[in-house]
């Protein structure tokens, strides 16, 4: 999103971003930042996968961290310190490598209360969130067993990673997990034999946002769980042409306009661009049109969202075919 949207955006949701310096979102009402818009290519000069959940100035949801996502964090101006929880789509390398990072980092911040750490089951390929936190810092086996005291059941020097595994292969849409501030439901992603989830958050001071996470779209939840949404963040890999393994992993621009405008959501931020998609952007955007009439951006790092409940845009239809 260029700067000249987001200007009128504030103007037209009376938020002012006078406090905010580049690179941060208003300290005022609810914010979705793209920490990183990329794929797994670095050749794509961004950062891989993650997204932050602003409330009121102060970061509370962290949505996977891909590989160079924790210097966005930093950038963003953001601290562990405040999160509620993180949550995984999966734990492929550009979702989750930089998460290691944030955890060292934050030992400086003084964090005292336990972190969810919320993302799929797991299976021959990657590991559930349980599996994936433990083999990281495990005190005898770890990747990094100094940092051991983060787990759960050893003595903390601050606060306790609390991982939990949400079940990747019931087909129902789960609420899973909520405090004061939000709820979060999840819903299976196809991602061809990777146990991955979607993730949708309604912030109970006002606003939805879903991440559809990377998905092929063949358990076609996702115009279920984002229905209505005032943000639905949608991950284009690929280009309409693409075939093979990547479109066995990943929504072609055709199927991402079907599955907004179904859900009805308010706006449509197209991320996790890769090298397939990126240069394509004319000829993906002409298909997702014919399909949703909604505002659609291209989800640049450090872009921030205001999550205002979308008054221009109502739901195509409720229920939809699974
Ligand atoms: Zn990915």
């Amino acid at each position: 999103m260029n700067y000249a949207v987001l200007l009128f955006w504030l103007a037209a949701t009376s938020v002012s971003a006078a406090a905010s310096e580049p690179g941060t979102c208003p300290t005022q009402g609810n914010w979705l930042q793209v920490l990183g818009s990329g794929g797994p290519e670095v050749q794509d000069r961004r950062a891989s996968t993650s997204y932050l959940i602003w409330i009121d100035g102060k970061a509370r949801l962290l949505v996977d961290a891909g590989g160079g996502s924790a210097l966005r964090f930093g950038e963003a101006g953001a601290g562990v310190k405040t999160l509620d929880a993180v949550v995984f789509s999966h734990f492929h390398v550009d979702h989750s490598a930089d998460f290691p990072a944030l955890v060292k980092s934050s030992f400086f911040e003084g964090r005292e209360r336990g972190l969810p750490v919320l993302g799929p089951s797991g299976n021959h390929f990657l590991p559930s969130a349980t599996e994936f936190v433990q083999r990281l810092f495990d005190a005898e086996n770890g990747v990094w067993p100094y940092l051991a005291h983060f787990l759960p059941g050893e003595r903390h020097f601050s606060y306790a990673l609390e991982p939990q595994d949400i079940d990747a292969e019931a087909d129902d849409i789960r609420q899973v997990w909520e405090n004061e501030r939000m709820t979060l439901s999840a819903a299976r992603a196809h991602h061809g034999p990777l146990p991955a989830l979607s993730w949708r958050v309604d912030i109970k001071g006002g606003g939805s946002v879903t991440f559809s996470g990377d998905m092929s779209g063949r358990y076609a939840q996702l115009p279920e769980l984002a229905h209505g949404n005032d943000l639905l963040v949608a991950h284009h890999a690929i280009a309409e042409d693409t075939t093979g393994v990547g479109r066995l992993l990943h929504m072609p621009p055709s199927l991402i306009g079907d599955f907004a405008a179904r859900a009805g959501v308010g706006r449509l931020i197209l991320s996790h661009r890769m090298l397939r998609s990126l240069g394509r952007e004319a000829e993906s955007l002409a298909l997702i049109r014919k399909r949703y009439t909604g505002p659609i951006d291209l989800a640049e790092d450090l872009d921030c969202y205001p999550i205002v409940p979308a008054a221009t845009k109502k739901p195509a239809a409720a229920g939809f075919v699974h």
